[in-house]
């Protein structure tokens, strides 16, 4: 039994100025998410909702693709207000580059309006990173916004992608970056990640890497597909629900359908599911015990549970693509 315990309403309508190589969200140049304006209305009319009728269920509203939206301060506010995790812990990937200056004016805006956490995604040294980033100047500037962030007393954090490309560059990297705030993460599969599959990263890579890139990687997180299969993560008990406002289905929310809107995006996330196998049979049925690339748990079950469907001629609506209303199991 699989409960929802919370909602995720966005619109992806703000641009990204980056084109990374793995975007989980596919990003090309072109917004998918319904109008600004409207999405904010219906946000308010759904967090009401919510409180009233569903008070067990967590409620985020966000929007991407990147955080440079035109009224940043004011958006900021407004997440505040609906208790959204976005209005303090803020994705710094794909803004537009700012000078020093215009940095620190922004960063100054964001504290005031209450930011307190400052994330960032790092793909290798600088020109590896700008090249997986798509965009010149990327990692000199993740770099100055991370540091006048620090200065003005915010807290930041940094994720640095592993692949087996990059793992050569780790020891430069953090010489560069440091270690406080970092940690390596191995990227998924989704979106444009599958394109990261044959340099996914192996065991022998990852002993290759200095004890103190080692410390850096959450190895209850991060295992190898041998190590998943020995020891086994348990099956999800719990769902997040993602409702993906764009302009085709914004006037549905703002009819107020939101019981039934929910309704039917929990039964996608069932149609999609009840045929698959759990993840311990999937895990008999695929698994290789000498497996040794590295995945997350959910990772690691997507890729069977994708593996599963194809084998059994089936395509259900996929509520794993973020792009979309769907939903992610915990
Ligand atoms: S910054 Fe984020 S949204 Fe933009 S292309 Fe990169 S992964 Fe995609």
């Amino acid at each position: 039994m699989v409960n929802t315990t919370s909602v995720i309403l966005t619109t992806l309508c703000v641009p990204c100025a980056c084109r990374c190589r793995y975007c989980l969200l596919s990003w090309d140049g072109r917004t998918i998410g319904a109008d600004w304006a409207r999405s904010r209305a219906v946000a308010g009319r759904f967090a009401d909702w919510i409180g009233e009728n569903r008070p067990e269920l967590r409620f985020h509203f966000s929007f991407g693709y990147s955080m440079e939206h035109p009224a940043l301060p004011e958006t900021l506010d407004f997440l505040r207000s609906l208790g959204s995790v976005g209005a303090e812990y803020l994705h710094c990937d794909g803004l537009r580059i700012r000078d020093e200056a215009e940095t620190e004016v922004f960063v100054r805006m964001l504290r005031a309006h209450g930011v307190k956490h400052l994330n960032f995604t790092v793909y290798g040294t600088e020109a590896c990173h700008d090249r997986f980033a798509a965009r010149a100047g990327d990692f000199s500037w993740l770099l100055r916004l991370r540091d006048a962030a620090r200065e003005a007393g915010l807290e930041t954090s940094v994720g640095v992608t592993l692949t087996r490309e990059n793992a050569p560059q780790l020891e430069a990297l953090l010489d560069t970056l440091g270690t406080e705030g970092t940690r390596l993460f191995v990227p998924h599969a989704e979106g444009r990640g599958a394109q990261l599959e044959p340099i996914r990263l192996r065991r022998e890579d990852y002993e290759r890497l200095s004890e103190r890139g080692r410390a850096l990687m959450n190895r209850r997180i991060w295992r190898t597909e041998a190590e998943w299969i020995a020891d086994p993560p348990p099956e999800p008990t719990q769902r997040s629900i993602l409702l993906s406002l764009t302009p085709e289905n914004i006037s549905r929310f703002e009819n107020g359908d939101f019981a039934a809107i929910l309704a039917e995006v929990e039964a996608l996330d069932e149609a999609y599911y009840a045929p698959i196998p759990p993840f311990a049979e999937l895990m008999r049925l695929y698994g290789d015990p000498a497996g040794e690339c590295f995945f997350s748990a959910r990772d690691l079950a997507a890729r069977y549970q994708k593996r599963w469907l194809t084998e059994h001629g089936l395509r259900p609506y996929d509520v794993t693509d973020e792009r979309q209303s769907g939903s992610r199991r915990l």
